[in-house]
Formats: structure tokens, sequence, C-alpha cells
């Protein structure tokens, strides 16, 4: 995805906040001295900060802090890491309200849906704190008499977390709360559309307690994104964004063996049976589609429905969309904001047209919306298409904004074939009355999530989160999982026997 932010000489305005790097404990400005912009997408006026356009050079200084601060790290008792993260975690309870208003602020979506950002990296905080006193191992009978065989888990070292702007601070939760109470310690670059939020939610940690060097911010762009990626120090690379720059980091991080943990793109389908509760499913398909104005990896920006409910479902779901109210997300009225960027917008825009030049209907939308206050923003109507074939490239490829395409089909095996049929496999939903069908959609659907009367949308941080295909690479993030990517497994053997015994080989009298 592109950005809209511009590299400025700094001193930037004597009434413009500039915000710092977090970097061995210090709040520090850039070596370059380069800042860019963070704007209100709803009102391109408001700026809200500057923020380090970093170079790899500040990178490598963070990830030489984190090596550093690893070895003290990992020697506190995993419980005390983890008393840091439940302090974090009541102090993102008490500034909720305000990290939600700056999230709008900078990223466009609702602030009851910002509200749940921040709730999302309350839960996960919480949640990863309680694994301080867990992070079971095993222990096992060993072959051989007075042996004792265990496994545990281990820290790795620096994790780089790279994350996108949608979910800035849930998404930094998900990485940054294990890899610390692993043991890791963490370098941390934000998306350069959310910088706020991400420095809000590191301010928390520092607050919290957290020691010098074991979490490092800094902002910028692939620069730093490539250093992070290929460091030397660096053990885990997190990176949360779109299926081509994740290609990239999964290529930049090969040579040196990291451990690379990918969420990427989506294109995630809501199929609608000939049984559904048809007002439920359009509610799902409403909240799916354009909750977050489209711009979730799990957004319902494809719909599947049965011929013979097509219509009926068509006509409502139209005309719900068209009454959405789409407006700057602090006014509590509103219930879908603006796009992030302007590129972001003339994505969507491109889309709309290619939706049309293929032959698709257009239902709703289509327009960007400009008039009045809206003007100064990236706000696009809620968009609808029917009649769409599944080949089209609006059925196909991630567009990330408000838009979906409806198809038919006349059966629950065309409509999983559908399903199936995109490169990426993160979220599916169903809506059917039948449970024998609800069960063969949730076998025969290779997505990481899948839900059945509901949207595609609505994950749980306790349970793993992840998808399949181009969408990840085989880890998952949140519950337990998470701790899989943060942490390895060594397996030790005591043998109490005071003389050699040799596994497979020496055999034991019964
Ligand atoms: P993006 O890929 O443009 O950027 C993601 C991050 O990578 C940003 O911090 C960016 O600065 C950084 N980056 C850019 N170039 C880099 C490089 N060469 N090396 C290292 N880092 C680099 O994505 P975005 O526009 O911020 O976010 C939207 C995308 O994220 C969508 O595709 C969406 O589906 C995906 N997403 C996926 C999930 C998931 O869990 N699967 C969740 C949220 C968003």
């Amino acid at each position: 995805m592109g950005h809209s932010w511009r590299v400025m000489p700094t001193p930037v305005h004597t009434k413009v906040q500039t915000y710092n790097n977090f970097i061995d404990g210090e709040w520090i400005a850039s070596r370059s001295g380069a800042v860019f912009e963070n704007r209100n997408p709803a009102d391109q006026n408001d700026l809200i900060g500057a923020f380090q356009q970093s170079s790899a050079a500040d990178a490598q200084a963070a990830v030489d802090a984190a090596a550093r601060a690893f070895e003290r790290w990992r020697l506190v008792p995993a419980p005390k890491r983890a008393e840091i993260l439940f302090h974090a975690a009541e102090l993102i309870v008490q500034r909720k309200e305000q990290f939600a208003r700056d999230m709008t602020r900078e990223m466009g979506k609702v602030l009851e849906e910002t509200r749940g950002d921040v709730q999302e990296a309350i839960d996960m905080t919480f949640f990863m704190a309680g694994e301080g006193r867990r992070q079971y191992g095993q222990t096992v009978p060993s072959e051989l008499r007075d042996k004792f065989a265990m496994s545990v888990r281990q820290p790795l070292g620096v994790c780089s977390t790279i994350t996108p702007w949608n979910f800035p601070m849930a998404i930094p939760s998900w990485k940054i709360m294990p890899a610390l109470v692993c043991g890791n310690t963490v370098v941390f670059k934000p998306a350069t559309l959310t910088p706020l939020s991400a420095l809000n939610f590191v301010k928390v940690l520092e607050d919290a307690g957290i020691p010098e060097g074991v979490v490092n911010f800094v902002t910028g762009g692939p620069d730093v994104g490539t250093l992070l990626s290929t460091h030397d120090a660096v053990r885990v690379v997190s990176f949360t964004g779109s299926t081509s720059v994740g290609r990239t980091v999964n290529e930049n991080a090969a040579p040196g063996f990291k451990k690379v943990h990918l969420e990427m793109g989506g294109k995630n389908i809501i199929m609608i049976m000939d049984d559904a509760q048809l007002e439920l499913a359009v509610e799902g398909c409403l909240w799916g589609g354009f909750g977050t104005t489209g711009q979730r990896c799990t957004a319902a920006s494809r719909v599947v429905v049965h011929e013979t409910v097509y219509d009926a479902f068509v006509e409502q779901f139209t005309r719900r969309a068209k009454a959405l109210r789409v407006g700057n997300g602090l006014d509590e009225k509103n219930q879908v904001g603006p796009s992030v960027s302007e590129s972001q917008l003339q994505t969507v825009m491109k889309y709309v047209d290619i939706g049309q030049k293929e032959g698709a209907t257009l239902l709703a939308g289509g327009h960007r919306l400009e008039k009045g206050e809206l003007a100064k923003g990236f706000f696009h109507e809620p968009t609808v298409f029917g009649d769409v074939h599944p080949q089209m490239r609006i059925a196909q490829e991630e567009i990330f904004g408000p838009v979906v395409s409806v198809m038919r089909c006349r059966s629950l095996a065309e409509a999983i074939e559908i399903g199936n049929g995109v490169q990426y496999g993160l979220s599916a939903s169903i809506y059917t009355r039948d449970i024998n069908k609800a069960f063969t959609a949730m076998r025969d659907t290779y997505t990481g999530l899948f839900y059945v009367n509901a949207p595609t949308i609505g994950a749980e941080v306790h349970l793993p989160f992840g998808g399949t295909k181009a969408t990840g690479n085989g880890h998952r993030e949140a519950g337990t999982a998470a701790l899989d990517v943060f942490s390895e497994w060594k397996s030790i053997y005591v043998d109490f026997s005071g003389k050699l015994q040799r596994a497979q080989i020496d055999t034991q009298e019964l």
C-alpha cells in the first residue's frame, strides 16, 4: 500500500509537536533529523504531528540496544516480566478513551471501532501477562532408568515487529506482548500512517517500567524495515502487512535463517445459503464489508449467495449500504470513516472502474464523497457490485476499501469452490441453519479462520489468528500459538544413574 507521508527538513513548524524514536530507554531524534507529517485522513488540514524519518543507522542503533538488553531480560523470571505487562494493561485501560481518539484522528476508523482496537490491546496484554506463569513445557518418561526428560521454552533474542496501520494498537500488542513475556527484546517499526498510536503504546510500556533497551521504537519507511529484516542480531521478524511487502521481508530474512512470521492480505468470503436468516446475513455483510471502511485483512469483500435468495439479499443489502452514514469517525453519528490515505482512496476508485469495465453491475455507491466537510478527507461511498464473476479482478484482488462483490451460486459445493478460488486464505463464513452444511463448509474451506452465522471478522485474542496460502506462512499469532513464534523448544535430559547410558542402544532389564 502506498503512503502519503512527506519528508521535511526539521524544525517543522513551531506549533507542530515533533515526536522521537525510543532507543535504549531514551526518546531521541533520528540521526538525520528528518521528519514526516502525520495528518488526519478525515481532515487533511489537521496536522497531528511530525515523526522521525529514520534511516537504517537509527534502526541499527535500536537493534544493538535490544541485543544488549536481551542478556539481562532473558534472565528475568517470566512472572516478573509479566508483572510489567499487567501494569501496562492497567495503564491502557486508564488511557483507553484518549488512545481511541488519537487513533481515529490519525487513521480514520470510527470511535466505536478504535475503542475496540485499544480493548484488543488490553485483552492481549492481560492474556500474555497470564502466560508469565504458564509457558508450559513437557515432562515425559525417559526410555532409560534414572533419567529425567523435559522440554522448556527459550527466548530467541531480538524480535523485529513491523506492523500496518489498520489496527495500530491491537496488532503491535499481538506481537510485542508475547515476545516480551517469552524473554525476548523488541524493535518496533509501525506503519508511517499511524505512528501516534504506536508511540502511545510504547509510552505505556515505558511507564509500566520496562527496562531500557528491552523495547525500542523506530519510525520510518522501508529502509528501517529492511534493516530490521536483515540485521544479524535479529532472530525473529514478525510482520503484518501486504503480501507483496511480506514477500520482500521473507526474501530479505531468508539468508540469515531468521524465524519469519508473516500475516498478509486477504480476500475473505461470506457464503449465504438458501436457508439462511437473511436479515442476520445482511447485518453481517454490512459489518464485515464496511466496518473499518473495508480496511481489514479479514474484511468480507466477497459475498456468494444461493441463487434462490440472491435477489432478496441484494435488495436488502444494497438498501442498507446506501443508508450507511459516512463521515469523520470522531462524530459518533457516523458509521463509516474515510480511507486512510489519498493513495488508498485512489486504489478504491481504480477498482470501482475495473469492476464496471469487467461487466459487474454497480448496485450502490461508486463515487468519492466530496461535499462540504467531506472534501477535506478521503471519503468514498460504500459500494456494492452485483453479478460478479468469481474470476473478475474485483473478486480476486484485495481492494482494502468499502467495496463488496456479490456473486451467485447454485449449491454449497459451488460456494466453497468460489470461496477457495483465490490466492488468499484468511477468513470465511457461512450463514445457514443446516448444521451439516455448516460443518461441511468449516471442514472444506481452506482458511485460518471460519465463522458460522457471523461475518468474517470478530477474532478473539485467546485463539490462534492467521491465514493460509498468500495470507500467511504457517505461523499463528494470538493465543498460546503466539508463544510458538516467540520461543523455541529446548529438550533437556538429566541422567542421575551415575553411569553412561546410551539411548536406543542400551536395553534395560524390566
Ligand atoms: P504494507 O505492506 O504497505 O506495510 C506494512 C509495514 O511494512 C509498514 O510498517 C511498512 O512501513 C513496512 N514496510 C514497507 N516496506 C518494507 C520493506 N521493504 N521491508 C520491511 N518493511 C517494510 O501494508 P499496510 O498498507 O500498512 O497494511 C495493509 C495490508 O496489511 C493489507 O494487505 C492487509 O490485508 C494486511 N493486514 C493483514 C493482517 C493479517 O493479520 N493477515 C492484519 C492487518 C492487515
